[in-house]
């Protein structure tokens, strides 16, 4: 199974990540970055097992699924603030058309001579 590299950690590169091997024998794997220099050494035993070594990351898909979480969280409220917001616009419009129409029940004939 070919398993996709995520991106460098450090640079969030993908077009300089490399799988490399030390040994002949008992062969140690490791990913590096050749963008940033990072440097990645595990103990798989294979090429394979490297790239699953070096895409396992709990805590960055913990953040990373966070921020989904809260980009999907202000998209919501931000899009009912919006709602709320012409709401307002419209409310404030309408005073605005009544307290004139008060305004001139309050004194019909001011400047008119009749
Ligand atoms: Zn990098």
């Amino acid at each position: 199974m070919s398993e996709e590299l995520k991106p460098c950690p450090f640079c969030n590169r993908t077009d300089n990540l490399r799988v490399l091997s030390e040994g002949q024998i008992n062969a140690v794997f490791g990913v590096v970055c050749y963008h940033c220099g990072c440097q990645f050494h595990c103990r798989a035993d294979s090429e394979a097992d490297a790239k699953i070594a070096f895409n396992t990351r709990p805590i960055e898909d913990a953040l990373r699924a966070e921020i989904d979480q809260l980009k999907h969280m202000y998209a919501t409220q931000y899009g009912e603030l919006a709602a709320v917001n012409k709401i307002n616009g419209e409310l404030k419009h309408q005073i605005a058309n009544l307290q004139q129409r008060i305004s001139f029940l309050e004194h019909p004939a001011v400047g008119v001579e009749g």
